[in-house]
């Protein structure tokens, strides 16, 4: 073949490259979106994500479904994410523990920060310590003291090495300075049941998963691990209020493509975030369960890529000196 030739064949190839991905953007989305969660379904992550689903459905005129994939603290689910078809039709609805993971797993299956095309954040959920309803102890104070005298027995769930409340609990137990016995589960859907069941003490989790069970007195609360009270559960006390000053946790959630997305497909789906945050119905159930739709320049791929380094490098030496690891 003559250089000219060649030069031609790759012109050809380029141009057929781009149009394709012109054309796919242009018909985008040509079929059902599916959101990857990677926790239990009925659990808070779960809930930000159907949420979010039905009010960007609503924008892009498709259906969007939600596949739980769950197991090792949301990492089996990142790791799918990473993997899956870059066309748009796949995203990805995780929390801090994309931020968490890198010091948490010796071998991840995959890069939080650069195995992704970020879409943008999406929301900043307050945590909740609660425990079974006949737990003995009645305020935060009570349950410092209790867990402390009662260590050996008493059961704290999570979901799993790298989730939200693996994190709360593990920055609860410095800040007390007492180690105690966690009870993993896919996700705190079914951690809550057990929790309503009886069968573990207490645990740290999202006012998306705790708000209904806090207000039907089916479980007790201690404290909001925000700075300020929460508006939908305005008699819980902040930990600073209730005696554990500075201990204040926050669930920041973000929405992901997999890595190689076309950049159109990546605009279409941040627009469509951008209309779902502004969606009456969605501000009022997230209102509901004591969250809010993050500020409009944050729903962004820069500003979700830019948060989730900074997270990262804030979370790693944390990390380090608590110890905890997998392998
Ligand atoms: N709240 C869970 C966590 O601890 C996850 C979930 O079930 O959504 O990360």
């Amino acid at each position: 073949m003559t250089t000219r030739i060649r030069m031609l064949v790759s012109l050809f190839a380029v141009t057929a490259l781009m149009c394709g991905s012109l054309a796919r953007a242009a018909d985008f989305p040509s079929k059902p979106i599916t959101i990857i969660v990677p926790f239990s379904a009925g659990g808070p992550t779960d809930t930000v994500a159907r949420l979010l689903g039905q009010a960007m459905g609503a924008d892009l005129k498709q259906t969007m479904l939600v596949e739980n994939v769950a197991g090792a603290g949301g990492t089996v689910g990142a790791g799918r994410a990473a993997r899956s078809d870059p066309d748009g039709h796949t995203l990805f609805l995780h929390h801090i523990g994309m931020s968490t993971a890198p010091a948490l797993y010796r071998k991840l299956p995959y890069n939080p920060i650069e195995d992704f095309a970020p879409i943008g954040l999406v929301t900043d959920v307050p945590m909740t310590i609660v425990a079974r309803g006949n737990f003995p102890a009645k305020d935060l104070k009570e349950l410092i003291a209790y867990v402390k005298e009662n260590k050996a027995k008493v059961t704290y769930a999570n979901a799993g090495l790298g989730a939200a409340s693996h994190l709360c609990g593990m920055l609860f137990m410095t800040a007390i300075d007492t180690d105690l016995t966690t009870v993993p589960y896919k996700g705190t859907g079914p951690a809550m049941n057990d929790l309503l069941g009886g069968k573990v003490d207490f645990m740290c989790d999202q006012t998306t998963n705790t708000t209904g069970q806090i207000k039907a007195g089916k479980i007790k609360v201690y404290t909001v691990t925000s700075k300020k009270r929460v508006p939908s559960l305005p008699d819980v006390p902040t930990a600073s209020e209730a005696g554990l000053p500075n201990f204040e946790v926050g669930i920041w959630h973000g929405l992901w493509a997999p890595k190689g997305t076309p950049k159109p497909v990546v605009d279409r789906l941040v627009a469509a975030l951008k209309v779902a945050l502004k969606d009456a119905t969605l501000k009022q159930r997230f209102a509901d369960l004591g969250t809010e739709p993050v500020a409009d320049n944050l729903a962004t791929p820069d500003a979700l890529q830019a948060h989730l380094k900074a997270q990262t490098a804030v979370w790693a030496p944390i990390i380090k000196k608590a110890g905890a690891f997998a392998d």
